[in-house]
């Protein structure tokens, strides 16, 4: 069964675990508010509240137990009930007396059967649980099965590997390195000594990662991720391979367009040559497609290089609904009477929990979302001079294409390495002089409580 994933936005993990763990001689307790979506069998809980308990609030604690006022935890599943917008519960405890190896008593077990038993039949919420040890951590989902109570297993997971913490459930991966880490005869092996091979391990192992869009730069994004050493890709663009696409798309060629053959797959099969381990899943259909969700909810990186705006609305959505950090890269060629007039791009990183996303900071149009979404009401707009009409053909170039897709890994990899503080929004122009710079202002200026990253 796929375990449930209980994401927390950026920095709340490793805020919790420095709270709770901060007296060694006692356990320490929290609670947690979070919002559940499924999709087939993989099911996320995103962390939106946490709670801390006063001393008074304790009944009993010490270093190997701890026991809550009945009363304090009635008057936070009220407040959670009057708050609106969550539905599970996750209590966090700690075992302060276990340096690593996290793992549920037999009191945790009945506690937790016991208090789901009841959370279901009274309130009708949802209900996991996390115990903190003073290196790793154990969680768990409940469902009710029947009239019986069953764990699931669940994985904690921070929006960045930085702040990850080992799950004591997982088998330890350092007895078994893959291959591609092999420092003599390994594929990765130049790419450790620059990163590291704990980071490496970790974009090898552990790492899902969906690439919206394979075209121009999408396509030279999914290579540098593979090269990168990226192991799992899902790659979604329902487009075919044309010859106006060859001067551009990394792995299609003449014959590709020829056959009219899926951008995914001819992607697909150049990551394979490249690394025959990595697992490419091509998916020839575009983001709004609800068949995608369970593989989605299951990605650790969103990245989006498409050009249409639905598309790209599309996506944030699911990266909200689902806490996934989302890595945004788009170019821009303009040309006015033969001459370029600008040739720039921008990479967004918008990971949950950051508040900001693309809508806020002004990256989409919604009168462009719901020309794209319906046909007769774009061709309405466009009528009116409110859009573009959806036809135009964009100058496009691979050299511009190739500098955004490496700076958008690079700024993935930064995530892992933590080497830069990368802001929020990276900007490179290529007008009088090539430049990379920060987009301080789009942040600042945002309207603050966004509908869509504020919650
Ligand atoms: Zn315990
Ligand atoms: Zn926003």
């Amino acid at each position: 069964m796929t375990p449930l994933r209980i994401r927390f936005p950026q920095g709340e993990f490793a805020r919790l675990r420095d709270r709770l763990l901060a007296d060694p001689g006692r356990e320490s307790f929290a609670l947690l508010f979070g919002q559940r979506e499924a999709a087939g069998d993989a099911v996320v809980i995103r962390v939106i509240d946490s709670h801390f308990p006063q001393p008074a609030d304790y009944e009993s604690r010490s270093l190997a137990h701890l026991r809550l006022r009945r009363e304090y935890v009635y008057d936070r599943l009220v407040a959670m009930q009057a708050r609106g917008g969550v539905d599970t519960v996750i209590d966090v405890h700690t075992h302060p007396f276990a340096s690593r190896g996290a793992a549920f008593s037999g009191q945790d077990d009945a506690d937790e059967r016991a208090f789901h038993r009841w959370l279901t039949d009274t309130l009708e919420v949802h209900y996991a649980s996390l115990v903190l040890s003073r290196s790793d951590y154990a969680a768990r989902g409940w469902e009710r099965v029947g009239d019986v109570s069953h764990p699931r297993p669940a994985r904690a997971r921070a929006q960045t590997a930085l702040e990850q913490w080992p799950c004591a459930d997982e088998a330890r991966p350092a007895q078994s390195p893959a291959a591609a880490l092999d420092p003599e005869t390994g594929f990765l092996a130049r790419g450790a000594l620059a990163l590291g091979l704990d980071v490496l391990r970790q974009i090898v192992e552990d790492q899902r990662i969906a690439v919206i869009g394979v075209g121009g730069l999408g396509s030279a994004l999914a290579e540098n991720l593979v090269h990168s050493g990226f192991h799992h890709l899902h790659l979604i663009d329902h487009d075919q391979v044309e010859t106006t696409n060859l001067n551009r798309i990394v792995g299609a060629g003449a014959e590709d367009a020829r056959h009219h053959r899926l951008k995914v797959e001819a992607v697909r099969d150049h990551l394979l040559r490249i690394n025959p381990a990595a697992r490419s899943e091509a998916h020839p259909t575009t983001i709004e497609d609800p068949s995608l969700l369970p593989a989605l909810a299951q990605c650790d990186w969103l990245l989006l290089a498409t050009d249409t705006h639905a598309s790209r609305f599309r996506t944030q959505e699911l990266a909200l609904r689902f806490g996934i950090p989302l890595i945004s890269a788009g170019v821009n060629i303009q040309v006015a009477e033969g001459r370029i007039t600008d040739m720039s791009g921008e990479i967004i990183t918008a990971r949950w929990g950051d508040r900001l996303c693309l809508n806020c900071l002004g990256r989409i149009a919604p009168t462009q979302v719901a020309a794209e979404t319906m046909a007769e009401l774009g061709a309405e707009l466009a009528r009116r001079g409110y859009v573009s009409g959806q036809t135009v053909k964009e100058p496009a170039v691979k050299t511009l294409n190739a500098l955004l897709a490496a700076l958008s890994v690079e700024t993935l990899l930064n995530q892992f390495t933590g080497r830069q503080e990368l802001p929020p929004i990276l900007v490179y122009e290529n007008n009088r002089l090539p430049r990379i710079f920060p987009d301080h202002e789009s942040p600042a200026r945002r309207p603050k409580g966004c509908f869509h990253c504020s919650w």
